[in-house]
């Protein structure tokens, strides 16, 4: 491969406090200037590192990035000038002019000042973590901003110039009914954002949620999740939204370009902790510590990274199911014949068509309203039935 052209993500390891139910690596900081410096100084080396990587591995001579997605953590706390910085890295040493360019934002950590700076730094989508518009929700989530902080981000996004912006959702918190759900919705849809993204609470283990709970969401049933699900999916489609993917919702023209990356298995590199990246059937992740991280890359001058799968064709397979029943467009059966040698048997799908968990239009098939609600069970069927 002479060419890439990859998605970049950032990885942010840094929040103002943990919340209770969240799994994804990050440390508690208050950021410095210190702290800023020396993250970019690692970030820049990362990259340089990278280059020299992937032009041995893969024989790649010319890196093209055409997203860019700042996630966490709180990519937010740092300022605008870091992303300036790194940008100016970027369009210096690779080819950088992406499409798409986000932010995740938490509510508390913008002000119009510097939601604006973000705009001028570049960026033009921002995913705005707002999680509730229910004040009761965001103080069972253990968030640290308030309804009211939502709103001013918003306010501040909206006149900061920024046209693309999504918000991001939780739901299926102790306590919310179908009402404070329905309410919630049409309070996000006041702001006309471009994009949604609605995830069920899960409480994963080793987090505070998990021990407390025992692991169990005993305060909702199944009947009433599905009813959420269906009132979400409802709702936004009326108003125009397409569930182009199981959690999150477009209007046209404006599905994250990024995350259609992971979702379509094309390449993409991860820089910072716990980053994943992904390069033909090579997959490989940095170390979930900050401290390793920056070790290894300005003490010892290597990659932190440690490679976690070579796929071979069977996993190329499932990977490609996994992923393509999240999609609304599905799984195409020729392109897991043409380009992973595998097939479904006919009296498998047809199991699965019966019990309307998915349909089959041509040659590809899709997970119905129910099957989006048994996305692992389907998966792990399919690939149990996977024959070459
Ligand atoms: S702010 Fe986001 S990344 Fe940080 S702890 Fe909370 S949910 Fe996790």
């Amino acid at each position: 491969m002479e060419n890439l052209n990859a998605g970049l993500y950032l990885h942010v390891p840094f929040c103002l406090r943990k919340c209770p139910y969240c799994d994804f690596y990050s440390i508690p900081v208050k950021i410095s200037t210190s702290l800023e410096k020396n993250y970019l100084n690692a970030l820049n080396f990362e990259l340089t590192l990278l280059k020299s990587f992937l032009e041995e591995k893969f024989d790649i001579k010319k890196i093209s990035f055409i997203t860019f997605y700042a996630g966490g953590g709180t990519p937010s706390l740092l300022s605008p000038h870091f992303y300036e910085n790194l940008f100016g890295f970027l369009a210096k040493n690779f080819e950088f002019s992406p499409e798409e360019l986000t932010l995740e934002a938490n509510p508390e950590t913008l002000t119009l000042e510097k939601t604006k700076a973000f705009y001028k730094a570049g960026f033009n989508r921002i995913s705005l973590g707002v999680q509730s518009f229910s004040q009761k929700g965001l103080k069972f989530l253990g968030r640290l901003h308030s309804v009211k902080d939502n709103l001013k981000a918003l306010d501040y996004i909206l006149k900061a110039g920024f046209k693309n912006f999504s918000l991001d959702f939780i739901f299926g918190w102790k306590g919310q009914g179908e009402k404070t759900l329905e309410k919630e919705i049409l309070k996000a849809l006041e702001f006309k954002p471009t994009h949604l993204s609605f995830y069920e609470l899960t409480l994963e283990k080793g987090t505070p949620f998990y021990q407390t709970f025992k692991g169990e969401k005993y305060w909702i049933e199944d009947k009433k999740l599905i009813k959420f699900y269906k009132l979400i999916e409802n709702t936004l489609e009326a108003y125009g939204y397409e569930r182009y993917e199981i959690s999150n919702y477009a209007f046209p023209k404006f599905k994250c370009k990024h995350n259609l990356i992971y979702w379509k298995i094309k390449p993409y590199l991860g820089l910072g902790p716990s980053a994943v990246s992904r390069i033909e059937n090579l997959r490989w992740e940095n170390p979930k510590n900050f401290n390793h991280y920056l070790n290894t890359l300005l003490k010892e001058f290597k990659l932190p990274l440690k490679i976690v799968e070579s796929l071979d064709n069977y996993e190329l397979a499932k990977e490609y199911i996994f992923m393509g029943l999240r999609l609304k467009e599905g799984v195409s059966l020729n392109v897991l014949k043409e380009k992973f040698n595998y097939n479904i048997p006919k009296v498998k799908l047809d199991i699965l068509i019966k019990k309307k968990v998915i349909e089959k239009k041509k040659e590809r098939i899709r997970l119905t309203f129910e099957g989006k609600l048994l996305h692992n069970q389907v998966t792990s069927f399919l690939w149990e039935s996977l024959c070459n």
